[in-house]
């Protein structure tokens, strides 16, 4: 059986279908050959994973062409023949590569776009609730997918979605040579302040009241994660304590995934940072802003938490992307940093 994923982006997205992947292994063990079609900024979330023999990049933004991704799946599909097709995408582009494999069987995955879309439109109690629990369901989106998918696999056994992502030796030397270079050594925290739009994050002024709090009551180091872009992080230069550890921008996504799986926990945006995070079994502290923990994308680990404001004007968009129409980001700036701090305490990581 040779079962070909399409998942282009984004981050936490393609972090989320791993689930899927450990489950299609758990089904059919060695005799299953699994593939991976995604963006090439992604590719070190994949590479090394144990599930997954094969993971095809496409950099479109660099130029690549589509004609040179399909021959290289071609080129595989010589030797190893495709049985499946899981688009987990249902975009434009996913279904292009389909199209070129038309004669291979295919499931698309069902995004829920509808019901999303309808969460924004109809935003008063009864209608979110009718939604949510009638039409949409509670199921986090990693079990969703599986659940929807179950029954086409015959051998399913009865198998449920499994939310573990095991993960490669990949980074780990750099992150440790990276955290002895800076002294972390013991348990630490990470704080991921950063989002894919700017409307997702939590202000950075909470962020850093947020950090040294923590430094107040536990006796944790805090590392910072965020990418290079994310230079609002200077903020937290202000705080002076050998205990933070500001890594904004000089770690990659291999390094702050390595860093993210040693840490005590991680609280973060409703982003790709706390999925990388849960996904090797590290609890999370998630704050949503626009979007609404019913889509499917809040943590699932028992001592994970989530955040989240009901408005009138909350969700506002189905990704987190709209500029905020109101005068001020109420759906972030509401959330306090003291029930950040309550939220905290009630995972029972203290130290
Ligand atoms: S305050 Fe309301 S309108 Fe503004 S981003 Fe948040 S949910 Fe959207």
């Amino acid at each position: 059986m040779h079962i070909l994923i399409v998942r282009f982006s984004s981050m936490g997205d393609v972090v989320l279908q791993t689930a899927t992947v450990n489950w299609l292994r758990s089904l059919y063990g060695a005799s299953l050959r699994l593939s991976f079609v995604t963006s090439k900024e992604f590719v070190s979330l994949l590479e090394r994973h144990p599930g997954i023999n094969h993971v095809f990049s496409f950099d479109r933004r660099g130029g690549d062409k589509w004609s040179d991704l399909i021959k290289k799946i071609d080129g595989l599909e010589e030797e190893h023949p495709i049985d499946l097709i899981i688009d987990m995408h249902a975009t434009m582009r996913s279904f292009r590569l389909k199209m070129n494999f038309w004669t291979t069987p295919a499931l698309t995955v069902d995004k829920r776009r509808w019901e999303r879309f309808l969460l924004t439109k109809f935003k008063g109690a009864f209608f979110k609730r009718l939604i949510s629990e009638k039409v949409f369901g509670l199921e986090p989106q990693v079990e969703r997918i599986i659940n929807d998918f179950q029954d086409m696999f015959h051998d399913h056994h009865g198998v449920r979605a499994t939310k573990d992502y095991v993960h490669g030796p990949h980074g780990e030397m750099t992150s440790l040579g990276l955290l002895e270079e800076y002294k972390i050594e013991g348990e630490y925290l990470v704080l991921a302040p950063s989002a894919s739009f700017s409307p997702k994050r939590w202000p950075v002024k909470n962020f850093v009241e947020l950090a040294k709090k923590l430094l107040e009551i536990s006796s944790y180091k805090i590392v910072i994660l965020a990418g290079a872009d994310d230079n609002f992080c200077e903020a937290f230069n202000g705080i002076s304590s050998d205990r933070l550890l500001n890594l904004q921008g000089k770690t990659s996504l291999k390094e702050s995934m390595s860093i993210l799986s040693r840490a005590k926990i991680c609280i973060g945006n409703d982003s790709g940072m706390n999925h990388i995070a849960e996904a090797h079994g590290v609890s999370c502290l998630t704050l949503f802003g626009p979007t609404d923990p019913r889509f499917g994308f809040a943590p699932h680990g028992c001592s994970s938490r989530y955040l989240s404001k009901e408005l009138w004007c909350k969700p506002c968009s189905t990704t987190g992307s709209k500029p905020c129409f109101r005068d001020k980001l109420y759906c972030m700036e509401e959330i306090t940093v003291s029930e950040v701090v309550k939220a905290y305490e009630s995972m029972g990581v203290q130290a």
